[in-house]
């Protein structure tokens, strides 16, 4: 998400690294940037819609020297792309940049305003402000960030200022990134060490629950709960441009690894355990109309579409909705049979895609509730749906989608409970659901640690010229995905099919220069995806199975298997997507592409 700098040291030159730092964090968002600085007497802040050049532009010779400064760049979660929503947030003395989401923003915010609280912005991150002000009244600067922490629940990393005390920068860290660079007369934070590097390659990780007190001469780390830290200086070797990707090759395998964070971040605030339902803010306003819907259409493009796939099975046998999945391209040009007790679900990372965004127009002209799962927050789609859920992933820097997609799928997965405990679902199944939904992050780190067997057998198949890609049931749409992700990165030509069909013609392809990827976890078909093992096997074709931990038989009929980890039916997708995502990674790599920046491709697809 986005990027937050700091700059506290003996040299009157915060207002050139913060800016230097926040050009270099633009990657992470850049709905808006903004600055503060201080001196002795005086506080400035800077703001700026969109790009770091726009507040650069801004700020022009006005900025004073300072030796002290906050900056951050924006890729917005709660409130639109605003001057107002821009950080830094103040209130009274208290100035702060944050990175993350809060959760109780809202149960904070209405504590806050019945204490006189005036709310300048839409956003949850102000409202940490004033909370720390408000235990101003009582402690010193440092004693009211502690307590105020104890208040807050979510995911932050801030750096805050007080104008009474210049001197000093107070720095929190719990589950969004945060790094100290430490130089000989200055100190640097920011959300990751691109925006360090350039000066000092010594660096101090903050963990989570920590927080850094510091003056232009040091600094000290303590706990949340003010125990004392001595913290490890690191040394980075990194240039400039891997600095960026933070140490990975590619954003591609960056945004791979990203995903139990950007899993996490799709559910963080959105599961009621204990009455086994999704709390989905952005469809409160047509919950009444939600309980009416006899028929959801999802249209999509891409990866999209192969997520509203995954989706399809999943409302249909969980929420009892019969759903149709759409090609938005084609959407439009046949005659669309929706009305107002259908549901038109557009999915889009950037919330741009033309082709999407048509479909949802004429949906919406034909009366129908248009929803839109999107991941750019005020993103045309966004805006034009009846209502909808962000996916919190952050941006998306790599043209092949991996990040958005497992989130796109977790927000299906709430949206089925949703629409699910609306109509027939149990209590229990809810709360099965979500809570085996809650361990697929951690699930995902297991699978990364098969990492370089996955990464010797993208080698070993990446000399061929097509592969097959097969599944069945839930699995069907992550062969279709897996397919287009080589396809997309490595120029492979590759086929997702249901298992089933390949008998019906493909299978007269198959020979021993024809590999298959078969997704064979251990599921209600698995007998059946066996069979189709075989019957490739018996044509001298060659396979590769991804299959669940334990399942050793398949080793005896593969040529090669990577185990993923055992979860519930609706939910293996998730991680079935997570190999495929790195076989086709390491086959562009072996291959020598691009795979950032594939031919022929572009992020965000806006023409038809
Ligand atoms: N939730 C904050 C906002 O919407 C911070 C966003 C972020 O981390 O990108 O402004």
């Amino acid at each position: 998400m986005c990027g937050i700098v700091g700059y506290i040291g003996k040299n009157n030159r915060a207002g050139e690294v913060l800016l230097d730092g926040l050009k270099r964090l633009e990657y992470r968002g850049y709905d808006s940037a903004g600055m503060c600085v201080m001196d002795e007497d005086r506080q400035q802040t800077f703001k700026a819609i969109g790009k770091v050049s726009m507040l650069e532009k801004k700020i022009a010779k006005s900025c004073v020297e300072s030796n002290i400064g906050i900056a951050h760049t924006r890729w917005a979660t709660h409130g639109k792309p605003s001057i107002k929503n821009a950080h830094p947030h103040t209130s009274g003395k208290i100035h702060l940049v944050h990175n993350g989401i809060i959760e109780n923003y809202q149960q904070l915010k209405q504590d806050l305003a019945n204490k006189g609280h005036k709310f300048y912005s839409q956003t949850d991150s102000e409202v940490v402000a004033h909370l720390i002000d408000e235990y101003n009244k009582k402690y010193d600067f440092e004693d009211s960030v502690t307590h105020a922490l104890t208040e807050v629940r979510g995911a932050y990393a801030l750096v805050i200022l007080h104008e009474d005390e210049p001197q000093k920068m107070i720095v929190v860290r719990n589950s969004s990134p945060l790094v100290i660079g430490v130089a000989d007369s200055e100190f640097i934070v920011a959300s990751d060490a691109s925006a360090i590097i350039q000066h000092t390659s010594r660096v101090v990780y903050l963990d989570d629950g920590e927080i850094a007190v510091m003056t232009p001469d040091t600094y000290y780390v303590k706990t949340f709960s003010g125990k004392n830290k001595r913290k490890k200086e690191q040394i980075l070797d990194w240039n400039d441009e891997q600095a960026k990707k933070e140490g990975y090759a590619h954003f591609m395998l960056k945004e791979i690894f990203e995903q139990p964070e950007s899993v996490s971040d799709a559910l963080r605030g959105r599961i009621i355990a204990k009455d086994g339902m999704a709390k989905l803010g952005g469809l409160t306003e047509v919950e009444k109309q939600l309980r009416t819907i006899e028929r959801i259409v999802i249209v999509s493009c891409g990866t999209s579409y192969c997520a509203g796939l995954v989706g399809e099975y999943m409302l249909e046998e969980y929420a009892g909705i019969p759903t149709e999945v759409e090609y938005a391209s084609e959407f439009r040009y046949r005659k669309p049979l929706v009305d107002k007790k259908t549901a038109v679900l557009a999915i889009s990372q950037s919330g741009e895609t033309a082709d999407t965004l048509a479909a949802i127009r004429e949906a919406k002209n034909k009366g129908a509730l248009t929803l839109g799962i999107v991941n750019a927050v005020s993103s045309t789609i966004a805006r034009e749906t009846d209502a909808g859920v962000y996916n919190h992933a952050g941006p998306e820097i790599a043209v092949a989608s991996t990040k958005a997609f497992t989130s796109q799928l977790s927000i299906l997965v709430l949206l089925t409970v949703f629409l699910g405990r609306q109509r027939n679902m149990s209590l229990t199944m809810g709360k099965r659901i979500l809570s085996e939904l809650q361990r697929i992050p951690k699930k995902i780190d297991q699978i990364f640690e098969g990492e370089k067997d996955i990464k010797r057998i993208a080698k070993k198949y990446s000399k061929y010229d097509s592969m097959f890609y097969l599944g069945r049931k839930y699995n069907f749409p992550i062969a279709v995905e897996g397919a287009l992700k080589i396809k997309e990165i490595s120029y492979i030509h590759a086929e997702g099919y249901p298992s089933g069909e390949m008998k019906h013609g493909p299978i007269a392809l198959i020979d021993k220069d024809f590999p298959s990827v078969v997704l064979a976890p251990k599921d209600s078909v698995y007998e059946k995806t066996i069979s189709t093992i075989e019957e490739i096997k018996a044509r001298s074709g060659k396979v590769v199975a991804i299959a669940t931990v334990g399942s050793k038989d398949i080793e005896n009929i593969a040529n090669d298997v990577i185990y993923i980890p055992k979860t519930l039916e609706m939910l293996t997708p998730l991680l079935m997507v997570i190999p495929l995502q790195l076989l086709a990674y390491y086959a562009g790599v072996t291959k020598g592409y691009d795979v950032d920046q594939p031919r022929n491709l572009a992020k965000s697809v806006t023409v038809e």
